[in-house]
């Protein structure tokens, strides 16, 4: 094996056909070392996983310990210390009255963990009829049937349309394109608006949840809502009996500079779902929080919540959980990386704010994005033909930065996101390599891509 891969070398089906991939060797503090010694700084935690970066030897040491005293058990058959410990963690911290919680492996299951749980509550409450779940486009909760189907990300959907469900979807307050303008203000009526229209069309008795990123994500690169947008959709949920489920794998556990994104908004979710910063990328865990009033209602109707996998509450992979949330809490890291987070965004803004494709830069906390457009004055995208992302994204790569990016936000296909969020670990004058390395990736791809 070379220091590259490209299909169809080798045997691993990578997903990627025509870009190689380098192999990576190992990973130190906010690096990674690919087998030709080459490094690389990761811009984007990979896909937003990696916060408290590579090498941390405190996780490592929580889930060796825990794999040799026990890696797995049937979740049906045992609970765990660990897994009681990494439940009342995230439960003493979270928002309202979330008090309990299950472990999945990856966002996906959990989304879909969260879906059949409100499911069950509702059918085990004499209320069947209530099974539409609203969401919000662009958005993205996953790839697994149901979460794919309740993802504002058409193009993902593009071969599987007769497999999925339907999901009932209004737009995601997104302050650079929102049609009404002023954002804080009539922006907030025009989105609060087009939920409780969606609850009058369908109906409130059909309706079992809303499906929220308290933070929008890859799908926006970190568009915050306006002020008053969640306490004013709590308001019509709870009016309507309808539950919200707050998506936060990957807004939640620090990225955007408090415990939960929740943390930062005026409202109080009755499911919450975690997954990549929970883990650090040391162990596949995610989780679904909730209520026990609402657990209640199917532990005396139904008697078991009717969702299992065989990776439920696996004790090595919550070590990787626990080893991550002691590790924030003993070196304060989410208070530290809320300047540092500050820091990077400002840094963003003084060197590409005036890009002439630069057309916004937003975020919170330690996730930023770039949002690229080929005339800032009508914000009109960059044609996805010219493949901006993809190009700029191999650039950074060559030049030794991982980062992330989102294409089609604008109408389903075009737009392009570039996504910055480095390990909540890291230091300023590793932000200033960072901003360093794509100042130089970003003008040497712009000068090839502007005579292309
Ligand atoms: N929800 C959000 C907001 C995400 O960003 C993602 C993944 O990017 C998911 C859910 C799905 O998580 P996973 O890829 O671990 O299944």
């Amino acid at each position: 094996m070379g220091h590259e891969v490209k299909y169809p070398e080798g045997h691993v089906l990578l997903r990627k056909f025509h870009d190689p991939l380098p192999v990576v060797d190992r990973g130190e503090g906010v690096y990674l070392f690919d087998t030709s010694g080459k490094r690389y700084i990761d811009g984007s935690c990979g896909a937003l996983v990696t916060s408290v970066g590579y090498g941390n030897k405190e996780v490592i040491d929580v889930i060796s310990e825990q794999l040799a005293r026990v890696p797995y058990v049937n979740g049906n058959h045992f609970t765990s210390a660990a897994c009681e410990e990494l439940a009342a963690l995230l439960c003493e911290r979270a928002p309202g009255r979330l008090d309990r919680a299950f472990f999945l492996s990856s966002g996906s299951e959990a989304i879909e963990a969260g879906i059949k749980f409100v499911r069950q509550y509702f059918v085990d409450a004499g209320k069947p009829a209530k099974h539409k779940v609203i969401a919000r486009t662009p958005g993205y909760h996953g790839n697994t049937l149901f979460a794919l189907s309740a993802s504002g990300r058409p193009r993902y959907k593009k071969f599987f349309g007769p497999l999925l469900s339907e999901v009932v979807m209004i737009p995601t307050p997104y302050e650079y394109r929102s049609p009404v303008q002023p954002y804080e203000g009539a922006g907030e009526d025009y989105y609060v608006a087009a939920l409780d229209e969606a609850i009058r069309r369908e109906g409130a008795h059909t309706i079992a949840c809303v499906l929220m990123e308290t933070v929008s994500g890859t799908s926006t690169g970190g568009s915050c809502a306006p002020k008053n947008y969640f306490r004013r959709v709590q308001k019509l949920c709870r009016d309507n009996d309808i539950l919200m489920i707050a998506d936060e794998v990957l807004c939640g556990v620090g990225r955007t500079g408090t415990f939960y994104a929740a943390d930062q908004e005026s409202f109080e979710p009755d499911v919450m779902i975690l997954g990549k910063g929970l883990n650090g990328g040391y162990a596949p865990l995610s989780a679904m929080l909730t209520r026990t009033d609402l657990v209640d209602v199917i532990a005396q109707a139904s008697g078991s919540y009717m969702h299992a996998q065989t990776y439920i509450n696996t004790p090595s992979s919550i070590a990787a959980g626990l080893g991550v949330i002691r590790y924030l809490d003993r070196h304060r890291v989410i208070e530290k990386s809320r300047d540092t987070g500050d820091y990077l965004r400002a840094e963003l803004k003084k060197h590409f704010a005036g890009h002439p494709v630069v057309g916004h830069v937003g975020g919170r906390g330690m996730l930023a994005g770039l949002e690229l457009v080929s005339n800032k004055a009508t914000k009109a995208p960059i044609p996805r033909a010219l493949k901006a992302s993809e190009t700029l994204n191999r650039m950074l790569l060559s030049k030794g930065l991982v980062s992330w990016f989102n294409t089609g936000q604008v109408d389903g296909t075009e737009g392009d996101v570039l996504v910055l969020g480095p390990p909540l670990t890291i230091k300023r004058a590793e932000v200033d390599e960072l901003i360093a390395i794509l100042r130089d990736g970003f003008d040497a791809w712009y000068a090839a891509f502007s005579k292309s």
